[in-house]
C-alpha cells in the first residue's frame, strides 16, 4: 500500500517500484525525493497529489500523481500505483530515418504517448509526407502498396484501412482529417512503425550489412593473395 505518514512515503516491495524510465527507457528503481509531508496533507485534504522521484538508472526526475484514498490522524493512504505524468514514448531505431523523417516521427510519437490521438494523426501525416518528398514518387507508390500488404496481412476492416489511407495518403487539408481514437491510434501507430521499417530500416540495415561483408570479403582477398601468388611461383 502506497502511504505517508511522518516517517515519509512507504510503497509497495521494491519490484513494484520498478517503472520503465521514459528518459533512458530502462525498467528501473525510482527513490523518491520530493513528497508532501503529513502535516500539509491533513491540513489541505486534498484528493490528489505529486510527488517527485528520481530514475536510478539515469538520474532524472520523475513525476507520479496519486488519488488519495483517507486521511487518518496517523498517515494518508494513497491508491496507488501511482499515474506517472511523463509517458513513455515508443523506441524506434531513428538513426536509419532522413532527418526531416526522423524529426516528425519523434514529435508524433510524443502526441501518442501523451495520448493526443488526434494530433499524433496529424503528425503521421506529417511524417508520411517528409517521406514521399524524401523518396520521390516511387517511394510514395512502395509505400501504398505496402500499406496494402498490411491490409491483407491483418484484416483490417475497410472503415480503419480508409482512415489509415487518408492520413498516410489523402491530399485533404489537415482539417479534414478523420477523428482518431485510442484504438485506431494503436493501429495507425504499428502501421506507420512498419512502413518506416521497410522503407528506410530495412534497407538501410541491408546496405551497411552488405557494405561490411564485402569490405571484410575484400581485406580478406588481399591479405589472401601474396600467399597464392608465392605458392604458384615456388
Ligand atoms: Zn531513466
Amino acid at each position: 500500500m502506497w502511504a505517508i505518514s511522518e516517517q515519509g512515503l512507504h510503497a509497495p516491495p521494491v519490484q513494484l517500484l520498478d517503472r520503465a524510465c521514459p528518459h533512458c527507457h530502462a525498467v528501473a528503481h525510482i527513490t523518491p525525493v520530493a513528497v508532501p509531508s503529513l502535516a500539509e496533507l491533513k491540513a489541505r485534504k486534498p484528493r490528489r497529489i505529486g510527488a517527485v522521484f528520481h530514475c536510478d538508472a539515469c538520474g532524472v526526475p520523475r513525476f507520479l500523481r496519486f488519488s488519495v484514498r483517507r486521511i487518518e490522524a496517523d498517515i494518508v493512504e494513497l491508491a496507488g500505483p501511482g499515474q506517472e505524468v511523463e509517458r513513455v514514448a515508443e523506441r524506434f531505431p531513428f538513426s536509419y530515418l532522413p532527418r526531416p523523417v526522423e524529426r516528425l516521427f519523434r514529435e508524433a510519437l510524443l502526441c501518442h504517448a501523451g495520448e493526443c490521438y488526434n494530433a499524433f494523426a496529424s503528425m503521421c501525416r506529417r511524417t508520411a509526407r517528409a517521406a514521399f518528398a524524401d523518396l520521390g514518387e516511387t517511394g510514395r507508390l512502395k509505400m501504398y502498396d505496402t500499406l496494402e500488404e498490411i491490409r491483407e496481412l491483418v484484416d483490417l476492416d475497410d472503415a480503419l484501412h480508409s482512415k489509415l489511407r487518408e492520413v498516410l495518403f489523402g491530399t485533404d487539408g489537415d482539417d479534414r482529417l478523420p477523428e482518431f481514437d485510442p484504438d485506431a491510434a494503436a493501429v495507425l501507430l504499428e502501421v506507420i512503425r512498419d512502413l518506416l521499417h521497410q522503407i528506410y530500416v530495412r534497407r538501410r540495415k541491408l546496405e551497411r550489412t552488405l557494405k561490411m561483408r564485402r569490405f571484410f570479403a575484400r581485406e580478406s582477398a588481399r591479405h589472401a593473395r601474396p600467399r597464392v601468388v608465392g605458392s604458384n611461383t615456388r
